[in-house]
């Protein structure tokens, strides 16, 4: 223990360093001990919260209260542990599409729950009463959606309540009287930090509480623990940390919640490569709110300066899931060269527990203020349409035995059937399915469409881009999510 406090005391000397303590990378380190691993995709429902939260009631170390429900009936739950004097409040998906906080939350919950950790834990419940309100909008995540079942965005509806959500969140903040509020959301995965190819893993803002921005005692606190969770992120996700524009937004929850006297910290989980169910992202959120928790707890925070909150890079919008630059493309008998931005786009399926991709071009042109997670530099090759494999295959069997790879190389990025099975909704294979009597359009590049060709080079076909999903003919195996299907 005294390591420990010898280390953030030695940490806080050096501001602007390194403010991240071993008992962060301890965390980190430990995370998958506490990893509550029966919600482990983004589209949970509060089915499967229930059972984690009976968990909590009939443990004695927890309060758990009902305090409130939904516009569906759903209980809205709030689970408290601590007997400290300071209150701090989380809140989690308010927008039903927002869920990795949700997730988080119940890992630190069974981190409160465990034998480990004891000084600490220690620490944490003698000086703080921390409560948590997982999934405010369960409606919305029943759906993937962000509003409510009223079809309003909770999050504009701090000061009329029109929605029992919002009136919840409204008297369960009233009656704390929080001292630390954390407002948690996801944001797009589009989002960068500015000027730079790093996506925005997470983004933070200490909510302004009047037009003029000013900075007192309750804002100022935010943005210390903000700069505290952003010392941390730079260590396991570097140069990925974003900061919200602070203009005020009188209906919002966050801005009243600071204006009301509660800190408010607001933090925006968003993309990370290779991470599509924001599992890292959530173990960067329990590590950071834990350990921002402690430092509260500790009360190591008040010696931070808020200048390092302004040195935060702002949040920008400008990533794609694959860019490709300096592609050549023929149009009426001319060469041009262009930029693709291009989107892999979800859509749910009917009962909202998966999901497919329906991909698009987002944009074209210039595109050299934008990034990709993925990126090609297609100077060396012509953009080709995909063609129509030219034998009519009679069932799904059939089209799975195909050698994928050799039909993308020979151009064909189109498989026609006799009929094509009702209840398929898009193709399991990295080629489209066609009907008997689907014309396929000619390939004319712009915004909007699903971006399926080949890239050609020398009269080789060395990359396709299918459903928006580069795949490089030269590697041995192929993947694609999946493709479409035309009828
Ligand atoms: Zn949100």
């Amino acid at each position: 223990m005294k390591q420990i406090v010898l280390a953030i005391v030695c940490s806080f000397s050096f501001i602007g360093m390194s403010q991240s303590t071993d008992l962060t990378s301890q965390l980190y380190d430990t995370y998958e001990n506490y990893k509550e691993t029966s919600i482990g995709k983004r589209r949970i429902k509060r089915a499967d919260i229930q059972p984690l939260i009976d968990k909590y009631s009939s443990n004695e170390k927890f309060k758990v209260t009902t305090v409130g429900k939904s516009i569906g009936g759903k209980d809205l739950s709030l689970i408290s542990i601590g007997s400290g004097k300071t209150n701090v409040f989380l809140w989690s998906q308010m927008h039903g599409d927002e869920p990795t906080a949700t997730q988080a939350i119940f890992d630190i919950l069974n981190f409160f729950n465990s034998v480990d950790f004891k000084v600490e834990k220690e620490a944490i419940l003698a000086n703080l009463t921390v409560h948590f309100l997982p999934m405010l909008n369960p409606d919305g995540a029943e759906l993937f959606q962000r509003r409510n079942l009223l079809g309003i965005d909770i999050n504009r509806d701090a000061l009329l309540l029109q929605s029992p959500e919002s009136k919840t969140l409204k008297r369960v903040r009233d009656s704390l009287d929080a001292d630390f509020g954390f407002n948690l959301h996801d944001q797009s995965t589009y989002y960068n930090a500015e000027r730079t190819e790093k996506p925005a893993t997470i983004s933070y803002l200490a909510p302004a509480y009047n037009y003029e921005k000013d900075i007192n005692e309750t804002r100022g606190n935010a943005m210390k623990i903000i700069v505290f969770m952003n010392d941390i992120l730079q260590k396991y996700a570097p140069g990925q940390v974003g900061r919200y524009n602070d203009d005020f937004e009188p209906r919002a929850f966050g801005d009243n919640i600071q204006k009301w006297g509660t800190s408010t910290i607001l933090i925006e989980s968003g993309g990370y490569p290779e991470d599509i169910e924001k599992q890292e992202i959530r173990k960067l959120n329990y590590t950071s709110i834990l350990s921002a928790i402690y430092t509260i707890a500790k009360k190591s925070y008040e010696t931070i300066s808020i200048k390092e909150y302004e040195k935060i890079p702002e949040n920008d919008r400008k990533l794609f899931d694959l860019k490709i630059t300096n592609a050549n493309y023929n149009l009426m008998g001319n060469s041009y060269t262009i930029d693709l931005g291009i989107n892999q786009i979800e859509v749910d399926y009917p009962e909202h527990d998966s999901f497919w991709y329906s991909s698009r071009i987002l944009d074209q042109g210039d595109l050299s203020t934008y990034y990709g997670y993925e990126t090609l530099d297609a100077s060396a090759y012509t953009i080709k349409q995909a063609n129509v494999y030219p034998k009519t295959l009679n069932s799904l069997a059939e089209v799975k035995a195909l050698n994928f790879k050799y039909l993308l190389q020979q151009g064909y990025g189109f498989v026609r059937m006799t009929t094509i099975p009702n209840n398929e909704i898009n193709s399991p294979f990295p080629v489209h399915l066609i009907g008997p009597k689907y014309k396929i359009p000619e390939l004319k590049l712009e915004p909007g469409i699903n971006p399926t060709f080949l890239l050609e080079k020398d009269g080789k076909f060395e990359y396709a881009v299918i459903n928006g999903f580069l795949v490089d003919l030269k590697t041995e195996s192929i993947k694609v999510p999946n493709g479409m299907i035309y009828k």
